[in-house]
């Protein structure tokens, strides 16, 4: 499954049930470069599942590390350091930060070079925090401008121990420090003045580090020596508390919810969101788990009981990357909430301030932004019967404001503006920390079809009405992908012709389209062979209709279809059975025509004849005849510009 490229979010559905978030990053990243280090076998459960994490997975694999997946989901580590070796080409970073630096202290010790790269982002992010003491050590770092920017190549070997005092309060580069330590020439001393998060040396000394932590004025001094780890295993990584805030939103927001998140982490300062809600009048309440997480259960107390507004200071939730599920609360709660001294916003993945502004306000809520102070004034029970209405967003890419927006979608009232659901585009964007955040959001709504989904348009209608045109323009329109079923069939038919099998020879025909490779794409291939121009020959033409009409390759094909919707995140898709028969709950179904005449002149590869009897062997045959659903857009493509045709189809969304 891939995420929805839109999505498509049904407003009042109550979320009821259990949930649990994706492994912690900072966590996941360690589980997987220590067991990379430590000697054997290391299975880890829960890993975080996103873009980040697999950067990390992906460069242990890259130095030798064998991994497997097991069917009940861990990830098999079989490490050791003697196991490693350079890398044949650059360790690719992508977005993820995390992934450079701790990867850097931990190629430092070895006699190889290693060239680190990452996107456009991340080489704008400065190394040289890392470089310094890497350096320090004996290593060489070389990176790009005064603060060493990526790429960085990393000149490994013997390297000595350092002590080192951090500028800036960072845990990845104490972590980058600390790995490097594991092999240097006497003790490595890190000293923090301010205290960062320490899953580091927590999960070192797990892993049989020599290490110990002492308190130093507000921070603290680590000291590790030359150590060898062993597997930690079987480990679980506990649920991402960040991630949780969106489901308990949810759960004190959305009419009629009670939402539990089993199984989140909860390190110093990870919760601080839990008590800004709580002082907000939401019912939200911790339980402690064995093993030291925590579920969170939040239940919405009713239209009687709104939440209240306040006032939240950054310190309370230090990483503010709960600001955009909050900013949700501060939406229907009564009065202006103000979020002081958020500043910081402004250079997340976007700015953050804005959109989190932005967002509210498309939702029927008023924000203003005044210096670092965000201040929402919530519908509360004024607004439209004290609910968001329904709107349409842009993630502009940014996952946090997809996940945020999903969640103010599902509160809005589904009575307002005509019953209209809310659109919230760029939502492909939690690839990057939760990929399956909508199944899992859908999942507690419960309903069929699921109350948040991907957008699915589905265009039908006879040979020549404009369907390739139409649907290729409003793909475009919309940066969805786009599914052109009629190739499917006709390649089905180039492939039985080439292997001189009849048309009307059933079984064999079946069975082609059963087995054969398709891709269908803007090239098309079939078995590996692009029959992109022979599909649309004359003989194709005549034999694709009758293969088009046999009930077992139809099966075949549109099991495909909606695998294809699946791994693209919704899409376009043309055909003649498309809203009727594949995807009867298609969000938009338009059915096109043209007059005959128009049709026939579109068609210059077919003769008018041919056009002719393919519409009606189409429209008559038993198995899912062509037919306009009774819910399906009417549109007559005669004399009409492609562009205004599309205006009418987005008109519809
Ligand atoms: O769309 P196109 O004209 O290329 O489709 C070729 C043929 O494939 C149609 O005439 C029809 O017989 C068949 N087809 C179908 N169902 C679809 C798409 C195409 O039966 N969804």
């Amino acid at each position: 499954m891939t995420a929805p490229r839109i999505l498509v979010v049904e407003g009042g559905v109550p979320c009821r049930g259990t949930v649990r978030t994706p492994g912690e990053k900072s966590i996941s990243h360690r589980a997987v470069l220590f067991g990379a280090l430590a000697e054997g076998t290391s299975v880890v459960y829960g890993l975080s599942d996103g873009a980040d994490v697999a950067a990390s997975v992906a460069a242990v694999v890259a130095m030798g590390v064998e991994v497997e997946r097991r069917d009940d989901g861990g990830l098999v580590l079989h490490g050791g350091r003697s196991l490693l070796h350079q890398p044949s080409g650059p360790l690719e970073c992508a977005n993820s930060g995390t992934s450079m630096r701790l990867l850097a202290g931990l190629v430092a010790g070895f006699e190889w070079q290693t060239e680190l790269t990452g996107d456009a982002s991340l080489s704008a992010r400065p190394m040289d925090r890392v470089a310094e003491p890497l350096e320090r050590m004996g290593a060489i770092v070389r990176g790009q401008g005064a603060d060493c920017r990526p790429p960085l190549v990393v000149q490994g070997g013997r390297l000595r121990g350092i002590e080192w005092t951090t500028k800036v309060a960072s845990a990845q580069v104490k972590s980058a420090i600390l790995l490097a330590g594991l092999t240097a020439d006497g003790p490595t001393v890190v000293r923090e003045a301010v205290t960062t998060r320490a899953h580091t040396e927590e999960m070192l000394g797990e892993a049989g580090a020599d290490l110990t932590v002492e308190p130093w004025g507000d921070g603290r001094v680590v000291t590790i020596r030359p150590s060898s780890l062993r597997p930690v295993t079987p480990r679980t990584v506990p649920g991402d508390p960040s991630a949780s805030a969106f489901f308990v939103v949810a759960g004190c927001v959305v009419p009629g919810s009670a939402v539990e998140v089993q199984g989140v982490y909860q390190g110093p300062a990870r919760l601080g969101y839990v008590t800004v809600l709580q002082r907000m009048g939401a019912r939200v309440v911790l339980t402690p788990e064995p093993g030291g997480t925590v579920t969170i259960g939040a239940t919405n107390l009713g239209p009687d009981a709104p939440l209240r507004a306040i006032t939240v200071a950054a310190a309370e939730i230090p990483s503010l990357d709960e600001i955009p599920a909050l900013a949700v609360a501060a939406a229907v709660a009564e009065g202006t909430t103000v979020f002081s001294d958020v500043g910081e916003l402004r250079i997340k993945e976007v700015d953050r301030l804005a959109a989190v502004a932005d967002m509210v306000r498309a939702f029927g809520a008023s924000a203003t932004v005044e210096g670092d102070t965000l201040s929402i004034t919530g519908v509360g029970r004024s607004g439209h019967a004290g609910r968001l209405r329904p709107a349409r967003f842009e993630s502009q890419g940014d996952h946090r404001m997809a996940m945020a927006a999903a969640i103010a979608a599902l509160a809005a009232d589904p009575d307002a503006d005509h019953h209209h659901r809310s659109l919230i585009s760029g939502f492909s964007a939690v690839e990057t920390s939760y990929p399956a955040f909508a199944d899992d959001l859908a999942r507690l709504a419960g309903t069929e079809p699921p109350a948040p989904r991907p957008l699915i348009i589905a265009i039908d209608g006879p040979a020549g009405a404009g369907k390739s045109t139409v649907s290729r323009a409003v793909a475009a329109r919309l940066g969805l992908d786009r599914l052109d079923t009629g190739a499917m069939y006709r390649s089905v038919a180039a492939l039985a012709l080439s292997r001189r099998i009849a048309p009307d020879d059933q079984a064999a025909v079946a069975a082609l389209a059963d087995d054969a490779e398709l891709e269908v794409g803007r090239r098309v291939l079939i078995n590996g062979i692009d029959v992109t121009d022979v599909i649309r020959s004359p003989a194709v033409g005549v034999a694709v209709s009758v293969v088009a009409a046999n009930p077992e390759v139809r099966a075949h094909l549109v099991r495909r279809q909606r695998a294809w919707a699946a791994a693209h995140g919704g899409g376009v898709v043309e055909g003649r059975d498309i809203g009727s028969v594949v995807f009867p709950k298609a969000e938009v179904k338009v059915y096109l025509t043209a007059t005959m005449e128009e049709r026939a002149r579109r068609r210059q590869d077919e003769s008018p004849d041919g056009v002719a009897r393919r519409d009606r062997i189409d429209s008559t045959r038993a198995a899912s005849p062509l037919a306009r659903a009774p819910d399906a857009h009417l549109l007559d493509t005669t004399g009409r510009t492609v562009q205004d045709v599309v205006e009418e189809v987005l008109s519809w969304l």
